[in-house]
């Protein structure tokens, strides 16, 4: 072990843990000469990141090694992105700029250093213990006031899983859950060709023949003309599969070969070549 004469040598450490709910927990402990000096254990509110409850672990060590009038002290962290965000220049969040105006301004020299977790560092493990510890403290001792992003990202989540349920339970829009059975909010685009397929909506026999009472029939004889049948088996469209689809295409399911580059070239040209026969049978 290094010598600090007049220094403090200090390990933070965080723990989360879960019990009803999760709880969030942070120690620091204060090692002089290989002897533990002293210790703080705080729990944090219930909401609070493991990133907020580090740099809180931090914040205490700064604000402690100033009370305890120490010239200089190293302050041990084993969160890595913690420390990466304080050595950021332009990371200028409210809590990084807390803990950077507080170094900044302190009468004690600190020195932040990271050491790996949970390799039996022994003022690592202390401190860890200690954060699990404070997990199980009654009171909450340090309220987190939560981020504009943290709620904002929060609601977020909790419209999606609402959504989920909304979709997952609806008896509307089967065919395209059959495809598409998660929600994303990153899926916002369309393309006219290849939506009927998606859908079953659009220029396929049996849609038309449900709403418009027309013929279910296909061009190739077939009694339904459904999307299956036409991505499939429909002889019409034998030489675009031949051109664009992967060869064991009748191993993979509708929703694989959406997901195919190529493949989606050759379905969305069935679609386009079938809605330009029906539009020029109109038009005769
Ligand atoms: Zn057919």
């Amino acid at each position: 072990m290094e010598t600090y004469a007049q220094e403090g040598r200090w390990m933070l450490h965080l723990h989360r843990r879960f019990e009803n709910a999760w709880k969030v927990g942070c120690a620091l402990v204060c090692i002089l000469d290989n002897i533990e000096k002293f210790s703080e254990q705080k729990r944090l509110s219930d909401e609070a990141s493991v990133f907020m409850a580090e740099l809180k672990a931090i914040e205490a060590a700064i604000m402690s090694a100033n009370s305890h009038h120490f010239s200089s002290v190293k302050i041990i962290s084993d969160s890595r992105s913690v420390l990466q965000a304080l050595c950021n220049p332009n990371n200028c969040t409210t809590p990084i700029a807390t803990i950077k105006s507080l170094l900044g301004s302190s009468k004690t020299s600190c020195e932040l250093i990271w050491t790996k977790a949970h390799v039996g560092t022994e003022g690592n493990e202390i401190a860890d213990r200690y954060a699990k510890e404070a997990t199980t403290r009654e009171e909450v001792d340090l309220p987190i006031c939560l981020s504009m992003k943290h709620i904002k990202s929060e609601i977020s989540k909790a419209i999606l899983l609402d959504w989920q349920h909304q979709w997952s339970t609806s008896s509307k829009g089967r065919a395209v859950h059959e495809l598409c059975p998660l929600v994303c909010s990153q899926r916002i685009h369309g393309n006219y060709f290849l939506n009927q397929i998606i859908t079953g909506h659009g220029a396929i026999a049996s849609y038309q023949h449900k709403f418009f009472n027309s013929s279910p029939v296909c061009s190739c004889g077939r009694e339904i003309e459904d999307r299956v049948h036409i991505i499939f088996n429909c002889e019409i469209w034998k030489h675009i599969r031949g051109k664009f689809f992967p060869k064991n295409f009748s191993n993979r399911t509708l929703q694989q070969l959406l997901n195919h580059k190529q493949a989606i070239i050759g379905v969305e040209l069935i679609m386009k070549t079938k809605l330009n026969k029906i539009v020029e049978t109109l038009q005769t």
